[in-house]
């Protein structure tokens, strides 16, 4: 035996061990479903090398779990990849997992209660110590004349690791010493056969618990569609995204041309994105004739479409494709401009089917969704698939499309009009829509400073130009009878005349330089005055925006 050496945790891997320990948190068995991902991985691993290296590998890939009641322990074995020595140090006591830091910080402030934190950051390996005294890890890296190592910790301050000396399969074992009020409930086959299946099942590797096989193992995605029961997709969606509620919907779907490709993916219900991790936390799994390439790949779906969850599948790249060059492969690009075809063709048909279902899509979704303002290649269907709130609907929450604007739009009228501001209560009183509110023209209430982005891309629907309100050319819009009989005002007198001139005057003098020039007009019919772009100007809001960019 090689001598035993201590080593202190790294502090921010100290922090997230007392949080967990300390954990009310009920749903314990998730530390199942980390450590058997964990050995999926490293099976994903090895899988991949011997691929891409063109190699065999002679050891059969599989995941073994057994209890023993007596001793009140559970132990997870893979023939995995395995860690050497440095590794382990690395991997596991000196490096968290990524989101480690931040959950650590959102436990703390309390906001966000630590059972939604656990169950949405995925909290790896260190989730054992919410049912472990003690923990200890044994393996062989799958490296050349690599030693094997033994790890041992409970979890408190520091861990232990020694070199051993005797043979050791390839891969990893890992044995929990279970607490005493855990072992009852996790030191039986039985239970842990029902977590596995419920947390488990689509492991793309078999995983046995005692002798028997209790995951389903099928690349759910090459599986003929009609064969497959929505339950069925939904246990797969929550398994890929641990999202505890059933996908908004499902898009499955198969393509010979150009490229061969088999897709699977789910938009869910809500923003998964609470904590602004959205865009590392994007992008679809891609497998290679279903070995995995790579998990949340970046180049498969625009950043716009990142709500998107799945997992592609095709035939036609080779195995050995490295990482580093799929960016720039010409197939993952035609993968990539067929999938957002298809994604796009789908919300456009939801939303011809079912516009009740689309806005709740939209409210979930939309934020995001509206940058994909600069896909140009797709502008028509984005046009399509915007929506706003509007002076026509009756609340915040309603949301209108270009076409449902043009379709009520005024006889003569050939300009979608749009308003940035605040909120809705803002925008029904500002100075700038009276003329509009007047003469009962429908104004587009934009929110979000990505808005006037998308009207600038946009520019025309259908022979409709997007125009600000507070550019609306006056003339245009005097063709438009007002709602209710307007008092016409009487035409000045000379006198009047000169003193509104006088006026004009006066308060340009005092605002010298901070205005082009002081007009009176008939625009206004509640408020005294509004400021008013020169043509061709960019709106106010625009101008704030460029002013913060600029700083
Ligand atoms: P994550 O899986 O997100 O990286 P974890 O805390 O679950 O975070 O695991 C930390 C690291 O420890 C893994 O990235 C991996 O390098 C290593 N590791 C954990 N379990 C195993 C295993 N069974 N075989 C090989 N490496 C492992
Ligand atoms: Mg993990």
């Amino acid at each position: 035996m090689g001598k035993k050496t201590t080593h202190k945790f790294k502090a921010e891997v100290s922090q997230l061990l007392d949080i967990l320990v300390h954990s009310l948190y009920t749903n314990k068995e998730i530390f199942l479903r980390e450590l058997v991902s964990n050995a999926s991985d490293a099976l994903e691993k090895v899988r991949f090398k011997s691929t891409s290296e063109g190699s065999e590998d002679t050891v059969t890939p599989e995941i073994r779990i057994s209890a023993n009641e007596e001793a009140g322990t559970v132990t997870i074995t893979d023939t995995g990849v395995g860690m050497t020595r440095e590794e382990l140090m690395r991997n596991i006591g000196t490096i968290a997992h990524s989101g480690t830091a931040e959950l650590t910080r959102m436990a703390k402030e309390g906001k966000e209660s630590l059972d939604s934190l656990i169950g949405r950051f995925g909290v790896g390996f260190y989730s054992v110590y919410m049912v472990a005294d003690e923990v200890t890890v044994t393996t062989r890296s799958i490296e050349e004349d690599a030693k094997p190592v033994k790890w041992i910790s409970d979890g408190k301050n520091d861990y232990k690791l020694q070199e051993l000396e005797e043979d050791v399969a390839r891969g990893t074992t890992i044995e929990v010493k279970l607490t005493e009020e855990m072992k009852s409930r996790f030191a039986n086959e039985a239970a842990l056969k029902n977590i596995i299946k419920k947390h488990s099942n689509f492991i793309n590797f078999p995983i046995y618990v005692g002798e028997e096989k209790v995951n389903t193992v099928t690349a759910l995605w090459r599986e003929p569609k009609f064969q497959i029961k929505d339950e069925q997709y939904a246990e797969f969606y929550k398994f890929l995204t641990y999202d505890s509620e059933d996908p908004f919907d499902t898009l499955h779907t198969s393509v010979d041309a150009p490229v061969q490709f088999n897709a699977l993916m789910f938009i869910p219900k809500t923003d998964e994105d609470p904590f602004g991790m959205g865009r590392e936390n994007r992008g679809l799994d891609l497998y290679v004739r279903r070995v995995l390439i790579e998990k949340q790949n970046k180049d498969l779906l625009p950043e716009y479409l990142g709500f998107v969850k799945g997992v592609v599948d095709t035939e036609d790249l080779p195995l050995n494709i490295s990482r580093e060059t799929l960016q720039d492969n010409v197939l993952i690009r035609k993968i990539s401009s067929t999938l957002v075809k298809q994604v796009l063709g789908h919300l456009e048909k939801m939303a011809k089917d079912n516009a009740e279902r689309y806005d709740e899509f939209w409210h979930s979704h939309g934020t995001i969704f509206k940058a994909g303002y600069m896909d140009f290649l797709n502008k028509d269907k984005f046009s399509s698939l915007v929506r706003f709130n509007s002076s026509a609907k009756d609340d915040a929450k309603g949301l209108t499309s270009f076409t449902d604007y043009i379709s009520r739009a005024k006889e003569g009228q050939k300009e979608i009009y749009y308003a940035y501001g605040p909120s809705r209560e803002a925008l029904g009183l500002s100075p700038y829509l009276e003329v509009f509110r007047r003469k009962g023209i429908e104004v587009l209430y934009l929110y979000e400073p990505i808005d006037e982005f998308v009207m600038d891309a946009v520019r025309d629907v259908d022979g409709f130009t997007l125009v600000s309100a507070e550019h609306a050319d006056m003339a245009k819009l005097d063709q438009f009878e007002s709602l209710e009989k307007e008092e016409k005002p009487e035409a000045l007198s000379d006198d009047q005349q000169t003193t509104l001139d006088k006026l004009m005057a006066r308060i340009k003098e005092t605002l010298g330089d901070a205005v082009t020039e002081v007009k009176s007009s008939k625009r206004l019919s509640n408020s005294p005055v509004c400021l008013a772009n020169p043509d061709g100007n960019v709106t106010s809001s625009m101008d704030k925006i460029m002013r913060v960019v600029s700083k």
